[in-house]
Parts: structure tokens; sequence; C-alpha cells
């Protein structure tokens, strides 16, 4: 069984993209900007946010971040983000999910300039994707996608069964899996028989926010496992939706949580502002 070090394969691509930064701007004159707007107070939300901030500053990005109060009205916001859409130092805009119940998410990220949406949610892009071809992808599943390319896992012709089929995880992932010839089951809530699925699946990628919700009964031996999920326990740590520890002597890969896919999404969030900024040359 071998771990996928989500960590050490983000911290590398990190570096790579602070040289192409540095690169960028001593040649074009180019600082790739990012900007995130965070409305309200939610603890996980600030967490992910000050993640992305710090992660700019590392690789010499131009980033702000927007704070507005709970209570600010969804025109507010929309006013914001068409300001963001003509500044010409911000290559990105990206809003932190979730938004306060009386905004219309689907207004917001659909008013974000499709050429700066860096988290890939704008359903232009998410058309894009679907048809195969270039566009924006949303971070988590890119990030599930080269830790793939990195360990040489082969995609074609494999079965593949996704958990979880939200817009941000499971579809997307499914839709990169189907263009890279994967032949792949989407599995959800209402999905009758999960372990029917799981068991015959060479590779599983799971996202639905239920710790230990795969257990070794539904893998089937060399399996490979993602594990998209991050979820705190009452201990206060972080654990994903695989019973990682029995799970994972059946496993050829299998990520860890935390250091496997939640490094690798912030990672391409900055290669989705650094493409942006290098459209802009
Ligand atoms: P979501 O609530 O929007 O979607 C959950 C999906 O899982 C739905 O399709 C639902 O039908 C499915 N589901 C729920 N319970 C299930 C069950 N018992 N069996 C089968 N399917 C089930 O959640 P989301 O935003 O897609 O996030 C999913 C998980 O991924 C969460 O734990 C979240 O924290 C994590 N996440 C991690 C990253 C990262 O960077 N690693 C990024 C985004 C989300």
């Amino acid at each position: 069984m071998q771990i996928i070090d989500g960590k050490s394969l983000s911290q590398k691509i990190k570096r790579d993209i602070a040289k192409e930064t540095q690169n960028l701007k001593e040649t074009s004159n180019i600082v790739p900007g990012l900007a995130v707007i965070i409305v309200g107070d939610d603890p996980a939300s600030r967490t992910y946010v000050g993640m992305k901030a710090k992660s700019c500053k590392e690789v010499g990005f131009y980033s702000i971040v927007h704070e507005m109060p709970e209570t600010i009205t969804q025109d507010e916001i929309l006013e914001t983000i068409k300001m963001m859409n003509t500044n010409p130092r911000i290559d990105g805009i990206l809003v932190q999910l979730p938004l306060p119940k009386h905004i219309d998410t689907d207004k917001i990220l659909g008013i974000i300039d499709p050429t700066k949406d860096v988290d890939g949610f704008h359903a232009y892009n998410v058309g894009k994707l679907v048809t195969g071809l270039d566009s924006f992808v949303a971070c988590t599943p890119l990030g599930v996608m080269e830790m793939f390319k990195e360990y040489n896992i082969s995609l074609e012709g494999k079965d593949v069964c996704v958990v979880g089929a939200s817009n941000i995880v499971g579809k997307p992932m499914a839709s990169l899996l189907l263009n890279a010839n994967a032949t792949v089951t989407i599995t959800h809530i209402f999905t009758k028989d999960l372990k029917a699925h799981t068991s015959k699946a060479d590779i599983i990628v799971v996202g639905v926010g239920v710790p230990k919700l795969i257990k070794e009964d539904m893998v089937k031996d060399g399996a490979i496992v993602i594990d998209i999920g991050i979820n705190r326990i009452e201990d206060g740590s972080l654990v994903g939706d695989v019973d990682f520890e029995n799970v994972s002597k059946k496993c050829s890969f299998i990520t860890p949580v935390p250091g496997g896919v939640g490094p690798m999404t912030i990672a391409m969030l900055l290669k989705n502002t650094l493409k942006s900024a290098i459209a802009r040359d």
C-alpha cells in the first residue's frame, strides 16, 4: 500500500508556481491577483480563506480578502463582484461558500466573469468541462487528477466509483474522469446499494462529509481510494469519509486526511489564478 502524499505534492506545485510567477513579473510585469469574498463569521470558512491568502503570499501573488457582514444584501455582493470583474489587477475571483440563506448562491456565482472564475463554478466553465474543452475546473477534483498524474495512475478503461454528487466535488470529478476515458459510476445519498458499486471499482473517489462511510468490506483488494471528505469529529481532530485504518490494508494507493486532497485544492486555486494571469499577458 502506498500513501498518496498530497502535502508534499502541493508544496512542489507551489514552488513551481512561485518560479513561474517570478518569471511573469520579470518578462511581462504581471503579478497574478486573487480576490476572495467572505460573508459572515463561519470559523471553517475563515480558516480556509486565511489559508488561501497565506498561500497567495507564499507564491508572490497579489491578494485581497473582502470581508462582508452576515447582514450584507445580495445587491451589495453583486456590485462588489462587478467591480472585481473590471479590476485589471485581479485575475481570479473566489466567493467562499456557503453563503448565508438570504443570498442566492447561483446568482452570485453567475455574475463572476468566467475568465476570472478560478473556482470553476460558473455554468460557462462547467459546460466547457463537460464537453471536454479547456476551462477553469473546480480545484478539488482538479487536485485529485494531479495526484493520479504524479503517481502514474492510469485512468483509461478503469472502473471508477465517485461517491457524492455535489456541483463542487462529485460532478466535476466525474466529468474529469470521463474525459480521461474512465468508466464512471456516480453515487449519492439516494443510491440504493452503495457497497454494490464501490466493491466493483478499481478506483473509489469519495467526497460526502460522512466519517468512515467507506469501510473495508466495500473496497476490493488492490483498489485505489481517494478521500476528499473533511469532517471534524468530537475530539476535535479531522477525519475523512474513509475508515482509513482498515481500508488502507486492502488498497494499492490511498490518500490520508489530513495531508491528502486538502492541500491540493489550494495548490490548484493558485494554478488556476496563474493560468488566468498568463491569459491576460
Ligand atoms: P455536499 O453536502 O454539497 O454534497 C454531499 C454529497 O454526498 C451529495 O451528493 C450527497 O448526495 C452525498 N451523500 C451524502 N451522504 C451520503 C451517503 N451516506 N452515501 C452516499 N452519498 C452521500 O458536500 P460537498 O461540498 O460536496 O463536500 C463533501 C465533503 O468533501 C465534505 O466533507 C467537505 O468538507 C469535503 N470537501 C473537501 C474539500 C477539500 O479540499 N479536500 C473541498 C470541498 C469539499
